[in-house]
Parts: structure tokens; sequence; C-alpha cells
């Protein structure tokens, strides 16, 4: 958009295709979005600074060391328990005394203390397992297999976005996930 004189001198006072102003002025241009009186410039400025950050810290070399971030746990990976998974035609439902909807942090602490004090327990997951010594997902396949509707599920407007977990575990299992490995250093 901002490539076309027309766009250019609805966004700023010139009609000088973006791409050809130098990149100080860019800049400045970009900048005074920021702090406009006009409130779409100003929600412009905060999308594409979103973008920009997002972009810069996924592409740069130079982030993660300055914030002591290892991309990739050091430790291996260790399955803690057993889990048996079935499909829902394969269990007698009724045999149980508690189904809990739902494998999240609240589902998996209800499952966990109803069967220490003995009952019969299913457990009903919509999403998958993924399990810790599987291969390694990229940014897209965690989204894609880990989240409800990918991290795009809106209410019927479209304008709330509600991220959460879809995959056994539930949003803990995505935010154990997603927490980059702090450095001791950073720590200390
Ligand atoms: C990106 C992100 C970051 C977060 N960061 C933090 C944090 O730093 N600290 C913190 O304390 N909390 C954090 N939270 C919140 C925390 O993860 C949630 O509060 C918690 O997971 C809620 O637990 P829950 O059991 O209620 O639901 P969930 O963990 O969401 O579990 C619900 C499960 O039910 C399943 N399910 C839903 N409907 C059905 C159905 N009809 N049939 C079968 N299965 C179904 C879903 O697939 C999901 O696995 C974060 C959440 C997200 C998404």
């Amino acid at each position: 958009m901002a490539s076309s004189r027309i766009a250019m001198l609805a966004l700023s006072s010139g009609i000088t295709p973006f791409h050809q102003h130098s990149v100080a002025d860019r800049e400045r241009l970009l900048l005074s979005w920021k702090t406009s009186r006009i409130p779409l410039f100003r929600k412009l400025y905060d999308s594409l600074a979103k973008v920009g950050n997002s972009v810069y810290l996924r592409a740069s070399e130079v982030a993660p060391k300055a914030m002591l971030l290892n991309r990739t746990p050091t430790e291996p990976a260790k399955d803690l328990w057993d889990f048996k998974f079935s499909s829902l035609d394969e269990v007698a439902v009724a045999s149980f005394d508690a189904i809990i909807v739902g494998s999240g942090s609240g589902g998996g602490v209800v499952a966990k203390e109803l069967s220490e004090a003995g009952l019969k327990v299913l457990v009903i997951e919509k999403g998958q397992h993924i399990s810790p010594h599987g291969p390694a997902l990229n940014e897209a396949q965690a989204l894609e297999k880990m989240y409800n509707q990918a991290a795009y599920a809106t209410n019927d407007y479209g304008d709330v976005a509600v991220i959460s977990g879809q995959v056994f575990g539930g949003g803990s299992a995505v935010n154990w996930a997603a927490c980059l490995q702090v450095s001791l250093l950073s720590v200390s």
C-alpha cells in the first residue's frame, strides 16, 4: 500500500513511495505515527511495531545472547509417567466413577486427587499427546498441534482472541514448552 503515491499522500504529506525514502526518513515517518493525533495512525504504528519486534526476536542472533536465553533445552526430556491412551469407543465409560473433560492444570490435578482417593477416573482430552521424546516441533507446527484453533480462536465478532492450549496437559503443557530456559547468569 505504502508503495503507491496516493496511499503515501494519505499516510504522509509527500507522494514519494515509502521504499524510495531513505532509512532515516522512513523511521521518522513511522515514529510520527506513534504520537499522531489520528487514532488510525497510532494503531498502524502499534501493529507495525509488534510485527517488527516479533520478526526481530525470531530472526536475530544477537537478541537471545543479549537476554542470556538458550533457545533449546539443554537437559534431555524425561517422561514422568507411563500414560495410557485409548479412543473413546474403546472404553466402557459407564465403568468409571468420575469422568473429567480436559487434561489441563485443572482436570489433571482433580484426576490425580480422585484416583489417589481410590476412584476409577477417566480423563477425556480432545488434543493429542505430544511426547517430549518425539521429533521437536518448530513454532508453526507447535501452534497448529498444541493450541486451540492454532492459537487463532476468536469470539464471534473477531475482536477478542483467546489463546489456549489444546493438547494433552492443556495450557500448562503449552506454557511449559514455551518457556525458554533462563541462563543461570541472568537468574543470579
Ligand atoms: C500462552 C499462555 C501463557 C500462560 N502463562 C501462564 C503463566 O505464566 N502462569 C500461569 O499461572 N498461568 C499461565 N497461563 C494460564 C494457564 O495455562 C491456565 O490458567 C491453565 O492452563 C488453565 O487450566 P485449565 O485446566 O482450566 O484449562 P486448560 O489448561 O486450558 O485445559 C483444558 C483442556 O481441556 C481440553 N478440552 C476442552 N474442551 C474439551 C472437550 N469438549 N473435550 C475434550 N477435551 C476438551 C483442551 O484441549 C485442554 O487441553 C497461560 C496460558 C496461556 C495460553
